[in-house]
């Protein structure tokens, strides 16, 4: 694609970079057929493509960002399905991610849309007021239909509502800074993020994490100043916020570096994993964090691409059928297509694949909340199309955005399928206890396998 940046406009990184970006884009329209805002709307500008052209229109002429064009970019659910599509490797995710941050410097939101993404920004990426949000949510959330008719914001109340779990769960001592010891001899280093939302809303998948890698010999340290991965806020196109909490974690996790070092750092939520992986570019620009953040970036792993590394050790019965829904942070975002499987196959599950399986389900960090109806139909033929898978007996995934954005599908359709993390799925297989959600399904413990002997010569 053509391009008219003046070289004063190029002398800005952002723009440079998206210049890049935009030119090589050649307009063949492939991203289209597997964009789920185009699946759903049928609008050119609800598309890769359109979206790519406003993008350039926008930049181009330095002009501050329409109503139209926020309506389109504010649908996209940043699920980079198109840039599995692409074949001329369209980097849209920095793309959009630019026009995100350029409409928030250069429009003004209505009031009641400010007034929402600040209380998301300020409340989410912290864990300790998320957890008073959930506890208020919990007595409001009989009342979500009334919340529903207030105007202009009534239903992504109600969709924040709807969304919150009806029980709290406790605080678990995986947060809190410290080392978790490896079983017999060391193999191996990591740090584990415990990032905001994931240990607040389901403190067994980080549990289920310690113990497994702790059981294959490896050391899991929590650093003292990790928090929020940055992602919740870069989504909402609030750059400096992002690179605040990037920053904290980058120094949290240098000091380990440098100190008594890392193989890794493991992350349990994809979304995050996504972030995470590119704190390299978003830091590129800044001297004193380029480097570190490019270090952390090549350290980052999702669990189950670490977990591939390790020698599993299966040690009980895992015959199960096992419905994998991807999500679109780790298919698109990172790329990992079968490691996820590939580590439940090993263990002795049976793993099956999701029709559709390359299209979001809605979660997409807070846009359940900020579009609540596209997220709701993305959510229902999510929840349709596991439906069609023969046998399944759990569903598992490795975002905990998507788990509570099919939870919520699943209560809606009546499904008693219980959904949980692929780590907990496998530190249960190889000797953890159960997962909560099974247990709490009514399932029946398998039994443990007999340990290998080798036969005395
Ligand atoms: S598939 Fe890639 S090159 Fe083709 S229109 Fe979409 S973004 Fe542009
Ligand atoms: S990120 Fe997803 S929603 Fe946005 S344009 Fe690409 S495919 Fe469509």
């Amino acid at each position: 694609m053509q391009t008219t940046f003046t070289p004063e406009q190029l002398d800005d990184p952002a723009t440079r970079e998206s210049e890049k970006i935009l030119r090589t884009c050649v307009h063949c329209g492939f991203c289209t057929a597997t964009c789920p805002t185009y699946l759903l709307l049928g609008d050119e500008l609800d598309s890769p493509r359109g979206r790519i052209y406003l993008i350039k229109d926008m930049l181009e002429n330095s002009r501050p960002a329409t109503p139209e064009v926020v309506k389109h970019i504010d649908r996209c659910l940043s699920c980079l399905s198109c840039m599995t599509t692409c074949p001329s490797g369209v980097h849209y995710m920095h793309l959009v991610d630019h026009a995100r941050a350029y409409i928030e410097q250069t429009y003004e939101r209505p009031k009641h849309d400010r007034a929402l993404r600040a209380l998301l920004a300020r409340v989410l990426p912290h864990r300790n007021r998320l957890r008073l949000a959930l506890l208020a949510a919990k007595v409001g959330k009989p009342f979500s239909g009334l919340f529903g008719a207030i105007p202009l914001a009534g239903d992504r109340l109600r969709a924040m509502l709807d969304l919150a779990p009806g029980q709290l769960q406790a605080r678990s001592p995986i947060e809190r800074p410290g080392v978790h010891p490896a079983q017999g001899a060391r193999r191996g280093r990591v740090a584990l993020l415990n990032g905001c939302a994931q240990p607040v809303l389901d403190p067994g998948i980080n549990e289920a994490t310690v113990r497994l890698l702790n059981r294959h010999g490896v050391e899991v340290v929590v650093p003292r100043g990790e928090g929020c991965c940055g992602a919740l806020v870069h989504h909402m196109g609030q750059e400096s916020q992002a690179h605040g909490f990037a920053k904290a974690n980058i120094d949290a996790w240098t000091r380990e570096i440098e100190g008594e070092g890392l193989d890794a750092i493991i992350i349990t939520t994809s979304g995050c994993g996504t972030t995470i992986k590119d704190y390299g570019f978003m830091l590129r620009e800044d001297s004193a964090y380029a480097e570190k953040a490019r270090r952390v970036s090549e350290l980052a792993k999702d669990v189950s691409e670490y977990l591939l590394t390790l020698d599993l050790a299966p040690r009980r019965e895992a015959d199960m059928t096992v419905a994998y829904h991807a999500a679109c942070s780790i298919q698109h975002g990172q790329g990992i297509k079968d490691d996820p499987k590939l580590v439940l196959r090993r263990l002795g599950y049976t793993v099956k694949d999701i029709p559709e399986g390359h299209i979001c389900c809605g979660s997409a960090g807070v846009y359940n909340i900020l579009q609540p109806e596209i997220a709701g139909q993305l959510r229902e033929r999510k929840v349709a199309n596991i439906e069609r898978v023969r046998g399944a007996q759990v569903l598992a995934t490795g975002n905990i955005g998507c788990m509570t954005q099919i939870a919520r599908g699943f209560r809606d359709r009546g499904s008693s399928l219980p959904i949980v993390h692929l780590a907990e799925l496998a530190d249960w297989a190889t000797g953890g206890p159960m997962p909560r959600a099974l247990e709490e399904a009514g399932f029946d413990e398998r039994p443990m396998l007999e340990p290998v002997r080798v036969a005395a010569e």
